[in-house]
């Protein structure tokens, strides 16, 4: 238990020196492990050119270099994570270096794997997209609006903290209320996000029939929910960020690259994976991941509206509403945990 606080505080101490010294660190990494997938849903491009995908124990280098040089949380996604059969294995491996692990998925399969997941995996965060017809068409996977809900309620059994979240579009843009409820019914925290046009460039801007005034009434909507106490995962500065659009925020500014950033399954390391110079940076396997990640230059464009991405962006910028809305994060949902206890005893 001193180690941990020891190394807490070094971690702490490190990032404070960074940012005061306008140096970067590796707090947060997002390994995507693989780019294949099981769905096709209709706003994602990133099946369709899978990249070559580093070994577990090219995935677990990495992950050590960086917990040795302040990595606090390991993020796994993909694609879909739970293709790769290593996954358990890499969440469990950062567990047991002090990691706090989120794991994302699209929650086909993750069901099988709880029982090894409890205990290892701090935030299951899932995608989901509508109602059951929304969300089936969109993801084009008759049935996946059953399996996230089954999931969502299994993985809170097993003690699991979860989230989901839904990226909107045209198509779903009515459900905001219906995916709300959804989220709040199974105790889980709610992301939000429009849809880019390219999953792999945020040059591109938004997807088609997304306009400022779609954003500003998502904007408006979440403030609501968060006005009646929905589960929202969104700070009031993400809100504040979506009603700048159809422009966001500066990549130039933004603390991808400097304190949280990801590795692409072949080992690149990007400041995000929207990043469209990303095929011009180095892998890690070169060059090493540390190394990799302290020469990423400042990523260029006009920003994004990637709720995870522009959270951390927040918090690194050590904006007080955010860090509140992670620590709120950081309890497992209470106030939707609290109804969940609340209509399980009046049902
Ligand atoms: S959004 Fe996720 S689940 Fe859907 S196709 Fe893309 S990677 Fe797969
Ligand atoms: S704002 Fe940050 S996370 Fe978003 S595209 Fe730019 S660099 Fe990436």
């Amino acid at each position: 238990m001193r180690r941990m606080k020891r190394s807490a505080v070094r971690r702490a101490l490190g990032f404070a020196y960074a940012k005061a010294s306008g140096g970067s660190m590796p707090v947060s990494i997002t390994f995507i492990t693989t780019d294949r997938c099981n769905f096709d849903c209709s706003y994602c491009q990133i099946p369709h050119a899978p990249t070559p995908e580093m070994s577990t124990d090219d995935f677990k280098r990495a992950i050590y270099e960086f917990c040795r040089h302040g990595l606090t949380r390991a993020s796994f996604s993909g694609g879909e994570v739970m293709l790769r059969r290593d996954t358990v294995e890499l969440v469990t491996y950062s567990k047991s270096l002090g990691l706090f692990t989120s794991l994302n998925s699209n929650g086909w399969s993750t069901g099988r794997h709880l029982d090894e997941l409890a205990g290892v995996l701090d935030m299951l965060v899932v995608s989901l997209d509508g109602d059951r017809e929304a969300h089936d068409a969109v993801c084009r996977r008759p049935g996946s609006y059953d399996r996230v809900l089954d999931l969502l309620s299994d993985a809170r059994d097993h003690g699991i903290s979860t989230a989901t979240i839904s990226v909107i579009g045209p198509w779903n843009l009515h459900l905001l209320d219906d995916l709300m409820a959804t989220a709040s019914r199974l105790g889980a925290w709610a992301y939000f996000q429009p849809a880019q046009a390219d999953c792999y460039d945020q040059s591109a801007g938004l997807t088609g029939g997304l306009g400022a005034s779609e954003i500003h009434a998502l904007a408006n909507a979440l403030e609501r929910g968060l006005a009646r106490n929905e589960p929202i995962a969104a700070s009031t500065g993400y809100l504040a960020r979506l009603k700048q659009a159809p422009k966001f925020t500066s990549c130039a500014k933004c603390a991808a690259g400097r304190f949280f950033a990801s590795v692409l399954p072949d080992g690149r390391v990007v400041p995000c994976h929207l990043t469209s110079e990303r095929h011009h940076y180095p892998s890690g396997l070169d060059v090493g991941f540390v190394k990799a990640f302290n020469a990423l230059p400042r990523p260029s464009g006009d920003g994004c509206a990637i709720s995870p991405y522009q959270e951390s962006d927040l918090i690194f910028s050590l904006d007080r509403n955010a860090i509140q809305a992670a620590l709120r994060r950081s309890i497992p949902s209470s106030a939707s945990a609290y109804r969940v206890m609340k209509s399980a005893i009046l049902r």
